[in-house]
């Protein structure tokens, strides 16, 4: 699965942009991905979801 890109900033926001790039196979459901945001500088670290786990809601819909 690809790690969602262009997220938004909640601090500032500015658009965020993973630290580490994504294995050959892609991110798996799980992964920790680190995000820093290059406006204010914060650093994210975001748990990809599982999409076959109900109720995860709306975290790729920014
Ligand atoms: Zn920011």
């Amino acid at each position: 699965m690809d790690a969602e890109l262009g997220m938004t900033c909640v601090d500032c926001g500015g658009t965020l942009h993973p630290l580490s790039y994504p294995p050959e196979e892609g991110w798996e459901p799980g992964d920790v991905v680190a995000y820093r945001c290059p406006d204010c500088n914060e650093r994210f670290d975001i748990v990809l979801p599982d999409p076959d786990e109900e109720g995860t809601g709306d975290w790729a819909g920014q």
